[in-house]
């Protein structure tokens, strides 16, 4: 993967790295390494239905999330401390 800027067919583009910086936070908050890294077709987006490229956690809640709706909601989501649970890659 690449940190290139944001396309359509590359959606994760230039948000690899905030992610790759909430995985190693996720891993601080949960030392016994319980992070689900795959997800599945079957894993769509709560927002758009869309196959779900992450999966976002601020226990109870967990949502699904395409690679254009993490985009848009990221920055956001990790200041209200979300962590990211799940990815495609
Ligand atoms: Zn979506």
């Amino acid at each position: 993967m690449s940190a290139d800027a944001w396309s359509p067919g590359n959606p994760d583009g230039d948000m690899v790295p905030l992610l790759q910086a909430s995985i190693e936070d996720a891993k601080r908050r949960h030392p016994s390494g319980k992070i689900r890294i795959i997800l599945t077709q079957a894993d769509r987006c709560d927002k758009c239905g869309a196959p779900a490229a992450y999966r976002l956690q601020k226990p109870p809640h967990l949502l699904d999330m395409c690679g254009h709706h993490w985009r848009e909601n990221a920055t956001a989501m990790f200041q209200q401390g979300w962590i990211v649970q799940a990815g495609r890659h």
